[in-house]
């Protein structure tokens, strides 16, 4: 790996990173320049065959050996915690823990069966067979947001590493010192020099990689969403974005709910509601509303909210500090809109806390109505809306009227009504009677429809989107000299009996 020092040609503003939970500076990262980007990706390139030549059981083995590194590295976590802010629980529980299940699922026979060449017989020409391959683009770029500084950035380029490709990595501006710690254990462990790099930047050093890489795969916003998809399909290279959402939770009268009560405050409030995929909103049947709103605010009233640091007892925090600044404006924003249309707070309220730490109160709203702002535009911060409806199919409607399709839930008792709505349900997945689990079962395709992006992340249709096709078709070894005599028909010069023959296979074939 290659931690690139700023250019000569252009001096870019180094990235301050301060620690969320402190407001303490963590550190000073040089930011790389347009210069960087060029030799990052050169360097790529010169690399990326021997990479390829390894095959998926070496790549394999190389991306098994960095994921143990990461799990044993006390270093990785403490800078994850710091520069989030989010309990070391979740540090550990979701970002460590999802990297190493990821690498198992890709660098083991999952990986391997999804990267296989495939043989595919012809009906027609049954004297031809055709191979089909999956080979690499290339050069990858990695585009990260901050919420998830390993899962969403080191995790995300194990897909396109496993399909033989080389990655640059772009963390997030906020937090790019997880990822700089990985490229180190990556050099520490002596991997391939060239096929994981990292370039710290900002939105300039994104768009560098959109215009040098053959491939992006990009998570973040739905605005900058646009812009890399515009840019890609103008050089007409692959992209997958991974953008935002509004996903809803569907309880209705008949489900458990001291259990659906719980999820909706853990999905809701997990890393302080900065979560892709978190339950953004609740549609709850209005005969037990207040009953499950009742449970809710308990839940939300027992949480305990402080800095997931080095303090011995600090494991024992629920929920942590804002990572990103302007999400505190957005959750003052979205419950002063809710509480001057009629909206009330049924926990939490406290707002922004007081302290050189960037803390918010995790807040429940109830008697939502869908034309308030928390109820349509992405929330991304701990603010938790409950809406009454008449029916799961009110419910429905007002969920996919929304320009956004990323995950939902549905509980109930009726397992099978739910997964009848849960197919009527406009999303790229949906958790029947739980939360965030569509995240970790990494078998499964995950993705986003409408708004919430194109392309998926997961199971062996991720992999292959880092694949190019290439078919070679070839003579059946049997043909012997069959292959001659019907080329030989079917090219120059044409003969009227040929003709006869195609006529009489349409007839007969269809
Ligand atoms: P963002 O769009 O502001 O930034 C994402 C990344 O893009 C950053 O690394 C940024 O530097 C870079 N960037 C900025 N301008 C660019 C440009 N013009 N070209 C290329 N790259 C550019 O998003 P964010 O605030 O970091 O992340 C929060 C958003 O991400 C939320 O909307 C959230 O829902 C979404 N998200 C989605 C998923 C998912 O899997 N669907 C996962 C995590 C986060």
């Amino acid at each position: 790996m290659t931690v690139l020092a700023p250019g000569p040609s252009a001096a870019p503003r180094p990235l301050s990173v301060v620690a969320p939970a402190t407001g303490a500076p963590l550190a000073e990262v040089p930011t790389a320049s347009a210069a960087d980007v060029t030799v990052a990706l050169e360097r790529a390139r010169r690399a990326q065959p021997a990479w390829q030549e390894l095959g998926p059981r070496g790549r394999g083995q190389a991306l098994r050996r960095l994921a143990r590194a990461i799990r044993d590295d006390g270093q990785l976590i403490d800078t994850l915690v710091a520069e989030t802010g989010k309990p070391r629980h979740e540090a550990v529980g979701m970002e460590i823990f999802y990297t190493l299940e990821l690498t198992r699922y890709y660098a083991g026979r999952a990986g391997r069966r999804a990267l296989r060449d495939e043989l595919r017989r012809p009906f027609l020409f049954a004297i031809k067979r055709a191979r089909v391959l999956r080979l690499p683009h290339g050069v990858v770029g990695v585009i990260g947001p901050w919420n998830w500084p390993l899962l969403n950035n080191y995790a995300d380029c194990v897909a396109p590493l496993m399909a033989g490709n080389a990655v640059v990595l772009k963390p997030s501006e906020l937090t790019p010192l997880t990822s700089l710690r990985v490229a180190e254990l990556w050099k520490n462990l002596g991997l391939p020099e060239g096929v994981f790099q990292v370039l710290p930047g900002r939105g300039e050093i994104g768009q560098a990689l959109c215009d040098g890489c053959d491939m992006i795969f990009f998570t973040g916003s739905a605005k900058t969403g646009r812009q890399v998809g515009a840019r890609c399909g103008e050089r007409m290279i692959p992209v997958v974005l991974e953008l935002g959402g509004k996903s809803p939770m569907i309880v209705l009268a008949d489900a458990d709910l001291p259990r659906a009560a719980r999820a909706a405050v853990w999905s809701g409030f997990a890393n302080s509601g900065q979560v892709c995929i978190r339950t953004e909103r609740v549609f709850v049947e209005t005969r037990v509303a207040e009953r499950f709103t009742a449970l809710c605010a308990a839940e939300v009233k027992a949480l305990r909210q402080g800095a997931g640091g080095d303090r011995p007892g600090d494991q024992d925090i629920d929920v942590g500090a804002i990572t990103f600044a302007p999400q505190i404006d957005n959750a003052e924003k979205q419950i002063g809109d809710a509480l001057a249309h009629g909206a009330r707070v049924a926990a939490g309220g406290g707002g922004r806390l007081p302290g050189d730490g960037r803390f918010f109160s995790p807040t429940l709203l109830a008697d939502v109505t869908p034309d308030m702002l928390v109820a349509r535009e992405e929330t991304f911060g701990p603010v938790l809306p409950i809406l009454r409806v008449r029916d799961a199919e009110e419910a429905l409607r007002l969920v996919n009227e929304s320009p956004t399709g990323l995950s939902g839930s549905i509980w109930t008792a009726d397992v099978a009504r739910g997964r009848a709505l849960a197919r009527r349900m406009v999303a790229g997945s949906v958790c029947l009677n739980d939360v965030l689990m569509n995240y970790f079962v990494v078998e499964a395709p995950l993705g986003g429809v409408k708004a919430s992006g194109l392309g998926v992340r997961h199971g062996p249709e991720a992999l292959r989107q880092f694949c190019r096709l290439e078919t070679i078709v070839e003579d059946q070894p049997f043909t012997g000299r069959l292959s001659p005599f019907i080329q030989k028909q079917l090219m120059f010069p044409y003969r009227s009996r040929t003709l006869r023959v195609l006529r009489w296979v349409m007839r007969r074939v269809y």
